[in-house]
C-alpha cells in the first residue's frame, strides 16, 4: 500500500458571539464536506451549542469536525462565572469580555503548538493570533464575517482622520459613491481602550495575515470583491453564503441557541398563513431597545396589519402597550428568546425582514429571497444598510441615525415610521414589487454559487488547493 498524505488539518478560532461563531461553525461544515480535517477552538461554556450543531452534520464526513475548549478567565476579569459569549454580556461590559478574550493569548499558543494544523483561520477581532501563528510558521487567514463592501468601506476609512463636523462623509477611495451621515459612523474618541488597541493590532497584523476568508459570493457584491483584490491588493477567498451547509429542517430550527419554539410548532404556524404576508423582526443576538422605542415598535407592528413574528431578546412584562397581546392574538407569534432565523426565513409565508443589518441576517435573507426593512445599530451595520438599500435595491431605511452600542442615545423611530416602512417594503406597490423579484433573483444565484462549480464552490476549492500546495513546498512560509 502506497503512503497517503494525512488531509488538510486547519484550526477555526471564532470570537465567542454568536455572529461570529455561526458562520465559522458553517465554514468549518464546508470544509469537513470537501474532506478538511477541522477543529473548532473554543471555550467551556460555549461548547454545548457548538456540539449539537456539530452533531448534526457530522454523518456525512470523512473526518469529524473536532472541537477543543480552552477556559475562559471570566472570573479574572469581573465577570459572573461562565459568562462566556458576548451576546450574554451586557453592552458597559465588553471590554471586560474582551479583555478575556485577549487573556486567551496562552491557551491559544499551546493548542497550536499541540495540533500544529496547516492553517488557522481565526476571528479578525483575536489580531494577535497572527504573531502566535507566525512564530510556528502556521498561516493565519483572518474571517471577518462581512461583507465585501464593508470591507473596502473599512480599509478606505481606516487611516481617514473623519471630520466631526461635517454632516455628511462620502467614503473615499470607493467603487461608487457612498454618503453616510458622521453620526452613522463610529465615534473612535468614544472607544474604550481595549478596542482601540485591538483596532491597532488589527490595522498592524490583517495586512501581513495570509488572507481573508469572506462569507459573500462573488455575484452579489463583484465591484467591492474586485476592489478589495485589485485595488487594495488583499488576497481573499469568497465562501459563502455558508448558512447554506444547513440544507435540512431539523438543522436550520437547531442552529445556535437553544430555540424559543419548536420548529415543528413554528413551521405550523407559518403554514397557516399566506405566501410573502408575514414580517419576521429580529435584531440579531444583541439588539436591545429603550422602553419607549420598544412600545414604538410593537405599535407601528400592529399599525402595519401585517402578520409577524418578533424575536424578542430583552423587555420587562410592563413595557408591552396595555392589550397588546389580546389584540394581536392568532396575528403574531411572540418568540421570547432564540429564534431559528432560517427555518423562518426560508419559509414561503415570509415575506419580509426588519433587522439590523447584521451581516449574516442580511446574507440569510438574501439567501432566502427575502427583502428589508433597514434598522443598523452599530458595528459595520451602516454599511451593509447602504449595500441592501442602494446598491442591491432590496431594502427599505427605517431612518437610523446613529451608530451606537446604548440604546438611549438612538434618536426614538416613532410607531407611524415603522408602520409606513413596513407597508413600503410589503404593499404592492411597483417598488416594492421590483424589491421583491430582485430578492428572488439573488436568492437563486447565492444557491447557484455554493452549488457544485458555482463562485463559491470553485473558491472554496481554490482554498483548500492553495493550503494543500503550500504544505509540500520546502520552507514554506506563514504569509
Ligand atoms: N440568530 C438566530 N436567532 C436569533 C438571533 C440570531 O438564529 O434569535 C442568528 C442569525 O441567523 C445569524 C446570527 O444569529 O446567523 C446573528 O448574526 P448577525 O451578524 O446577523 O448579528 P449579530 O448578532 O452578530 O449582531
Amino acid at each position: 500500500m502506497g503512503w497517503e498524505a494525512p488531509p488538510l488539518h486547519i484550526l477555526l478560532f471564532p470570537l465567542m458571539s454568536p455572529g461570529h461563531t455561526l458562520p465559522m461553525v458553517d465554514l468549518a461544515k464546508l470544509l469537513a464536506a470537501r474532506g478538511v480535517r477541522t477543529t473548532i477552538l473554543t471555550t467551556p461554556a460555549n461548547a454545548p451549542s457548538l456540539e449539537a450543531a456539530i452533531e448534526l452534520a457530522q454523518r456525512s464526513y470523512q473526518y469529524p469536525i473536532e472541537l477543543h475548549v480552552i477556559p475562559f478567565p471570566s472570573t479574572a476579569v469581573g465577570l459572573p462565572e461562565g459568562c462566556e459569549n458576548a451576546s450574554s454580556v451586557p453592552y458597559y461590559q465588553h471590554p471586560a469580555f474582551m479583555t478575556g478574550v485577549t487573556m486567551l493569548q496562552e491557551p491559544f499558543r499551546r493548542v497550536l503548538t499541540k495540533l500544529l494544523p496547516d492553517a488557522a483561520i481565526t476571528d479578525w477581532f483575536l489580531p494577535w493570533t497572527f504573531n502566535i501563528s507566525e512564530e510556528l510558521n502556521i498561516p493565519r487567514l483572518v474571517f471577518h464575517g462581512i461583507s465585501f463592501f464593508a470591507l473596502c468601506a473599512h480599509a478606505s476609512l481606516l487611516f481617514e482622520q473623519l471630520p466631526t463636523d461635517e454632516d455628511t462623509i462620502t467614503i473615499p477611495n470607493f467603487p461608487r459613491r457612498v454618503e453616510l451621515q458622521r453620526s452613522q459612523m463610529p465615534d473612535e474618541t468614544q472607544m474604550h481602550p481595549v478596542f482601540t488597541e485591538i483596532i491597532r493590532q488589527i490595522a498592524e497584523w490583517e495586512p501581513k495575515s495570509y488572507g481573508v476568508v469572506v462569507n459573500s459570493f462573488y455575484e452579489l457584491e463583484a465591484e467591492f470583491a474586485d476592489h478589495l483584490r485589485n485595488v487594495l491588493g488583499q488576497k481573499a477567498w469568497h465562501v459563502g453564503p455558508v448558512s447554506l451547509c444547513n440544507a435540512r429542517a431539523e438543522q436550520q430550527s437547531r442552529r445556535g441557541n437553544k430555540p424559543a419554539i419548536d420548529g415543528e410548532e413554528c413551521l405550523k404556524w407559518l403554514g397557516e398563513k399566506e405566501a410573502g404576508s408575514v414580517l419576521y423582526v429580529c435584531f440579531g443576538s444583541m439588539g436591545t431597545f429603550t422602553e419607549a422605542q420598544f412600545r414604538e415598535l410593537a405599535l407601528g407592528l400592529e399599525a402595519s396589519g401585517r402578520p409577524f413574528i418578533w424575536a424578542v431578546k430583552k423587555c420587562r412584562d410592563e413595557w408591552w402597550p396595555e392589550r397588546f397581546m389580546a389584540r394581536m392574538e392568532g396575528r403574531c407569534l411572540i418568540l421570547r428568546g432564540w429564534a431559528p432565523q432560517i427555518l423562518i426565513l426560508n419559509h414561503a409565508a415570509v415575506g419580509g425582514f426588519v433587522t439590523h443589518c447584521g451581516w449574516n441576517s442580511s446574507l440569510e435573507a438574501v439567501t432566502a429571497g427575502v427583502p428589508m426593512v433597514t434598522w443598523p445599530f452599530f458595528a459595520e451595520q451602516f454599511f451593509n444598510e447602504k449595500l441592501l438599500v442602494e446598491v442591491l435595491k432590496i431594502g427599505v431605511a427605517i431612518g437610523a441615525k446613529q451608530h451606537t452600542v446604548v440604546p438611549e442615545q438612538r434618536p426614538l423611530i416613532t410607531a407611524a415610521e415603522i408602520e409606513r416602512t413596513v407597508r413600503r417594503l410589503m404593499d404592492d406597490g411597483e417598488e416594492a414589487n421590483r424589491m421583491r423579484s430582485r430578492a428572488r433573483e439573488l436568492s437563486i444565484m447565492a444557491k447557484s454559487a455554493v452549488d457544485e462549480g458555482g463562485s463559491a464552490y470553485i473558491d472554496t476549492q481554490n482554498l483548500i488547493q492553495e493550503l494543500t500546495n503550500r504544505r509540500t513546498m520546502p520552507n514554506s512560509k506563514s504569509q
